[in-house]
């Protein structure tokens, strides 16, 4: 399948420099920022610096170094906000839309982590 990817999106500009974000880690292939409009005390967006549009684009073309530095700093993200259940924290969430159906608003791929509060049932 071929993916076409938008380099003008927000996130692409973002790791450009062109737009100002709050950075809270960086590695040599992702960058974690806090969201614009948080639906959480924490609210963090972890994304490749590669273009790829969604999780499974990502998935089946990143090359597995960036795969693995990607989940990385998503994982040192979680313990830094010291929400890691099996080290004390009371737990987070992840989510990546990918799409139309799951209204995916950024066509860069994007993981959603959230935590500092109950975040009730995910399909409520
Ligand atoms: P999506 O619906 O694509 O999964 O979520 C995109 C997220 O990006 C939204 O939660 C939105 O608040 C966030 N967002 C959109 N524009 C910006 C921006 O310019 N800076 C930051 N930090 N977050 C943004």
């Amino acid at each position: 399948m071929a993916y076409s990817y938008d380099d003008q999106n927000i996130f692409a500009r973002i790791l450009r420099g062109e737009i100002p974000n709050q950075t809270v880690l960086e590695s040599e292939h992702a960058l974690a920022f806090r969201d614009i409009h948080p639906q959480a005390p924490e609210h963090v967006l972890v994304i490749p610096k590669g273009p790829y549009v969604t999780f499974d684009h990502f998935a089946l073309e990143a090359s597995a170094e960036e795969i693995v530095d990607f989940h990385r700093l998503a994982g040192q993200v979680c313990a830094l906000m010291g929400v890691q259940p099996g080290a004390g924290g009371l737990g987070y969430r992840t989510i990546s839309n990918a799409g139309e159906h799951s209204a995916q608003e950024v066509p860069h791929y994007h993981v959603h982590i959230l935590g500092g509060r109950p975040l009730g049932p995910l399909l409520s």
